[in-house]
């Protein structure tokens, strides 16, 4: 067989590149206890009954501690607790004394950065490359600029007198365990309402150790609870009449249901749901930048992303050039042991995720799709699935519409701008896409045609706490974020000129 020179130097890197030594991130530095409660009143308690559930290591399958399952009595206690201390400490202080204490959160955060990161690494299988230069930061980054905002949120709406909601109950997914703790709690705190956090029950630990620090911070008691649980204690936050209002991130079916829960009852709700994002790659695009972007689009926390860029969309004149590059930059990618500071693609987040996984992939391969991933074997234990590219579809499969939640990539071609958006928008998301092209007016005319809450130009998978983030149609609705997320815990009332 006659290969070319260039196919002969990728075999050649990737064949020093599985040479790499590991290098692993400590694991001492984290102290994982036996047993976890929950937080509730700024005490760590039992569960009613002592009930709980195991989270457990993806990557090895090991078990890592039982954490108390909230019943819906202790769910009824923290939103109690929530309510005391809206009423007695926090709705009242003054701003600059809510900011003093979420400054002090966010440093105590920073302190800590290498703890959380590779608690997060352990407990949800993410890459500590990631968990370090990513989901950390970026939490500290949401606190700082939140605790900002606590004394001008009078400021916040232009024209409208603002007050806060109450209690709030924020149910939170398993992607990112802390950041979206760091996302939910900042904007609430800000603008003066107390929390009743759920956390996922795959990805505790991370959450109830910020609830550690929030004490630590000296916040008030009740101003922040952790409940600890599966889908039935989030079912009982959500439905609880005690609460004002319900944020959720997580997938679009519990979101339609917590929906049908809050229906008349008058409290507010912002859902942040599922995504099939899309990205468009025209033919005068910078190919190997594209690459780049499609890669991190799609494979970066092992595609457990509601924004993820998990269809590609490549015009017909490069997309043979384009996906021969894309197989041989998967080839590279490393995939393996969390905490190892060379991995690319860690864990699959559960064994049921896996599975789902598995299930779309086997499916598309029935449908007569071509199947690309990396020849070198997964970890031998543990949760893996290969960064995987899906390509010769035709359109109506499953894996072209539906959310995957998993390293995989599904191509399609166009060739017209009109075919493109038509095709982007051909899901019943609405939450992610990207533009890659070097013209400018045509990113200009592709963003207001493509329906989703973000769009990227020549980037991907780019966020800032000062800009909104959100989606449309089936992925939800409301921002997090910028002035437009605070809007979102502000009760607002017309100034009278
Ligand atoms: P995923 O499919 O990503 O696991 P889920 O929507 O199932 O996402 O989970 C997101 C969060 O919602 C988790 O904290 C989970 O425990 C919680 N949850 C699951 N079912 C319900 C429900 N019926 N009501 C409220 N919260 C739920």
């Amino acid at each position: 067989m006659t290969t070319t020179p260039k196919r002969d130097a990728a075999a050649d890197l990737a064949r020093r590149f599985a040479d790499y030594v590991p290098s692993l991130e400590g694991r001492d530095i984290v102290a994982i206890r036996p047993s976890y409660g929950l937080m509730i009143d700024g005490e760590e308690r039992a569960a009613e009954g002592g009930a709980t559930f195991p989270t457990i290591e993806p990557a090895s399958g090991a078990h890592l501690a039982d954490v108390a399952e909230a019943s819906p009595a202790d769910v009824d206690a923290a939103v109690a607790a929530a309510r005391r201390a809206y009423e007695t400490t926090w709705r009242d202080m003054p701003g600059r004394r809510r900011a003093k204490l979420i400054f002090r959160l966010a440093r105590l955060l920073q302190d800590r950065a290498r703890e959380f990161a590779v608690l997060e690494s352990i407990d949800g299988g993410k890459p500590i490359r990631e968990s370090r230069d990513i989901d950390v930061p970026l939490s500290a980054a949401h606190l700082f600029y939140h605790a900002g905002w606590a004394d001008k949120v009078e400021y916040a709406v232009p024209g409208m007198a603002a007050r806060p909601l109450g209690v709030v109950g924020q149910i939170i997914p398993w992607n990112f365990p802390l950041l979206m703790a760091a996302w939910k709690i900042a904007p609430a705190l800000a603008c003066g309402n107390t929390v009743v956090l759920k956390p996922a029950e795959t990805t505790p630990l991370t959450a109830l150790l910020l609830a550690e620090l929030i004490d630590e911070a000296g916040f008030p008691p009740g101003v922040v609870n952790v409940v600890t649980g599966a889908g039935a204690t989030g079912a009982a936050l959500a439905g609880h009449a005690g609460i004002d209002k319900v944020a959720f991130t997580g997938s679009t079916g519990v979101g339609r249901s917590i929906r049908r829960q809050l229906a008349g009852t008058g409290r507010r709700l912002t859902l942040e749901l599922g995504g099939k994002g899309a990205h468009v790659v025209f033919d005068d695009a910078a190919l190997d930048q594209a690459v780049e972007g499609i890669v991190d689009g799609i494979f970066f926390n092992q595609g457990h992303v509601c924004c993820a860029g998990s269809r590609l969309l490549a015009q017909e004149g490069i997309a043979g050039e384009l996906l021969d590059r894309l197989r041989r930059r998967i080839e590279l990618l490393r995939v393996g042991e969390p905490l190892d500071k060379n991995t690319d693609v860690g864990a699959i987040n559960s064994a049921a995720q896996l599975e789902r996984i598995r299930v779309f992939v086997d499916e598309a391969a029935a449908d007569g799709c071509r199947i690309d991933h990396p020849s070198r074997p997964l970890p031998d234990r543990g949760f893996f699935f290969p960064p995987t590219i899906v390509s010769g579809l035709g359109g109506a499969e499953r894996i072209a519409r539906e959310e995957v939640f998993g390293p995989v990539l599904a191509v399609q071609t166009f060739r017209t701008e009109a075919e493109a958006v038509a095709k982007a928008n051909a899901t019943r998301y609405g939450l992610s896409a990207g533009v890659w092209t070097e013209k400018g007016s045509r990113i200009l005319w592709m963003s207001q045609r493509l329906q989703a809450g973000v769009v990227w130009a020549n980037t991907f998978n780019k966020f800032d706490p000062a800009s909104p983030f959100g989606g449309v149609r089936e992925s939800g609705h409301g921002r997090e974020g910028g002035r437009q997320g605070l809007r979102e815990y502000l009760d607002t009332t017309p100034v009278a000129a």
